[in-house]
């Protein structure tokens, strides 16, 4: 079972990121304290920039750094991101659910035409909020940028 997290409101670009390289990464605008209650008690771990809050909740992590990629690093310093390519992109970065592939037939029309024409296959599509993903060189960006933090493979 890989590491599930939850994120406090200031982390929503965290929890993008590790959403990038598929971790489950629940993070919304506003949290009734419960909501927050109910996933750490199922396992997943709190990231926040509230050091306060971080001691509310056993197992969570106070996240110091500004910026990404030394928030990256301090989660993968905790021993929290094993990397494993094979999941890279397979979660929504906006809902965080995980993707489906499409068929070329069934992607067809959903996404623009040059897309489709550049990526039959590896579509893939988010059931919970109906968008389209699909490779390209946005990933190639992503990689390099995990890369420069230090991150993943
Ligand atoms: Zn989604």
């Amino acid at each position: 079972m890989r590491t599930r997290f939850i994120a406090d409101t200031m982390l929503g670009k965290l929890a993008k990121w590790l959403r990038v390289m598929g971790f489950d990464c629940h993070c919304q605008s506003a949290y009734r304290e419960r909501d927050v209650d109910s996933l750490v008690r199922q396992g997943s771990i709190f990231l926040s920039r509230d050091k306060t809050l971080t001691k509310d909740y056993p197992g969570s992590m106070f996240i110091k750094s500004n910026d990404i990629g030394g928030q990256l690093n301090e989660v993968r310093e905790a021993g929290y991101l094993i990397s494993n390519l094979s999941e890279y992109f397979s979660r929504c970065l906006i809902c965080n659910t995980p993707l489906h592939e499409t068929s070329p037939a069934e992607a067809e029309n959903k996404i623009p035409e040059y897309i489709f024409h550049q990526n039959r296959t590896g579509i893939s599509f988010c059931p919970s909020c109906n968008r389209y993903f699909w490779p390209g060189s946005h990933r190639e960006r992503m990689l390099k940028k995990l890369e420069e933090w230090g991150i993943g493979s």
